[in-house]
């Protein structure tokens, strides 16, 4: 029998979802191993509440609990994809074969944003950063100056759950306005939810370097701080980049409707890691993150079995965000992302946050019990029900 190798680089909600979906559909005709450096799962959209101070088990789960069996976890970071060759360089100087290689190794913390960041900043967007942010947090004495810079949902997030969850005194630092992307009632209930929990809210106020005492913004302000966490837009890791992919300007791999990468059919992309052109409503997100790890795997599984290629589609629903442990916010969304005027918030806003962020560590277990288990809206599918999305 022919067994087809897929190989699934990055074990985040993209390529645990890919892999789960391919072992359970390709059993005994397809070998699928995940490559990743940790040997755990990190349910990224929590970290802000591990830097307040969360438990760790809640954030970070072993990798065999949440894959299927079948498939093969080789703890190793790739340093090269050599794809005339079908080859993954591994930084243990060992290779790795594929026929079909799924590259969904995500995102992670800015780097060099400002002069000053890669010193003196610290960063929720990893691990490894949250961790450090909750140590410094525990270090510092109560009611330390936090400077959270970044105007979107993570900065939002982060700054709530500092302020909820410990004694620092938040202040959060948008280049432009608060929350530009999402309706301006949600906005308005995000500024006062974050002025009425005690965080100083900051329009306007681009960064341009970052010191050991705070920050200095573009118009010449100071803004002094105990501690200076950058909360702007994730990185991506310079992988496709360096093995000659086509990539975008901030390194994305550039795949077609298909997640097929453009310079070679062999290697799909899914995640953060990579960007479909033609569809520009698509964002980093875990909801993004899930259905592309789902639809590479049905890619690579029509093609094992001749059946004809699928073309990825998604549409929103909604954009949820924590406002603390008990308050949060909802913001309906056109299936092409922009924001409607109907917004959940208060405690049924943080419900539907909660069984959502629930849900993206559900859907990648639901896909190891059964393949073909996760589903998603499509951009142009069935009608949403109605009285989800009346004002
Ligand atoms: C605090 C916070 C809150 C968030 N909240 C939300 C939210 O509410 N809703 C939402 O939709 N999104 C949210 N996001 C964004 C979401 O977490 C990301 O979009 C999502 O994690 C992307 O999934 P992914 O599978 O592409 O990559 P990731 O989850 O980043 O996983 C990538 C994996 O690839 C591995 N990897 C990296 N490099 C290599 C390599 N060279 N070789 C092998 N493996 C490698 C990494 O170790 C990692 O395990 C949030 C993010 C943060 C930080």
């Amino acid at each position: 029998m022919n067994v087809t190798r897929v190989v699934v680089l990055g074990a985040g909600y993209a390529g645990l979802t890919a892999a789960n979906r391919l072992a359970g559909r390709l059993g005994e005709t397809a070998s699928v191993t995940i490559v990743d450096p940790r040997g755990v799962f990190v349910d990224r959209i929590r970290l802000h509440e591990l830097a307040a101070g969360a438990d760790e088990s809640t954030v970070v789960h072993p990798l065999p609990r949440m894959l299927n069996p079948r498939v093969r976890v080789l703890h190793a970071q790739a340093t090269r994809i050599r794809a005339a060759e079908r080859q993954i360089e591994l930084a243990d100087a060992t290779t790795v074969a594929y026929d079909e290689l799924v590259y969904a190794v995500g995102s992670g913390e800015t780097v060099n944003s400002v002069p000053g960041a890669a010193e003196f900043a610290l960063q929720a967007a990893g691990l490894d950063g949250a961790r450090a942010l909750r140590a410094r947090l525990a270090d510092r004495a109560p009611g330390a100056a936090v400077l959270v810079i970044g105007g979107g949902a993570t900065a939002v997030e982060l700054s709530a759950e500092l302020a909820t969850q410990t004694t620092a005194a938040v202040t959060i630092a948008a280049g432009s306005e608060l929350l530009a992307g999402v309706s301006p009632a949600a906005r308005q209930r995000a500024r006062t939810w974050l002025t009425r929990h005690g965080v100083t809210v900051l329009d306007d106020s681009r960064v341009a370097s970052v010191d050991q005492g705070g920050a200095l913004t573009d118009d010449g302000r100071r803004l002094d701080a105990d501690l200076v966490v950058w909360a702007g837009t994730f990185a991506v890791p310079t992988l496709a980049r360096d093995s000659g992919l086509e990539v975008d300007g901030t390194g994305r791999l550039i795949v077609d409707a298909s997640l097929r990468s453009v310079s070679d059919p062999s290697i799909l992309g899914a995640g953060d890691a990579c960007v479909l052109p033609e569809q520009p409503h698509l964002r980093m997100a875990c909801a993004t993150a899930l259905p592309q790890g789902a639809h590479a795997a049905d890619v690579i599984a029509a093609s094992v079995t001749g059946g004809p290629q699928p073309q990825f589609s998604l549409g929103y629903v909604f954009l949820c965000m924590s406002l603390g442990r008990r308050d949060g916010l909802v913001q309906f969304l056109t299936r092409d992302d922009r924001p409607r005027r109907i917004v959940l918030r208060s405690g049924l806003g943080a419900l539907v946050k909660e069984s959502i962020s629930r849900f993206a560590r559900g859907s990648v277990l639901a896909e190891r019990r059964r393949a073909g288990a996760y589903r998603w809206l499509k951009l142009g599918g069935p009608a949403v029900r109605r009285e989800l999305v009346h004002d």
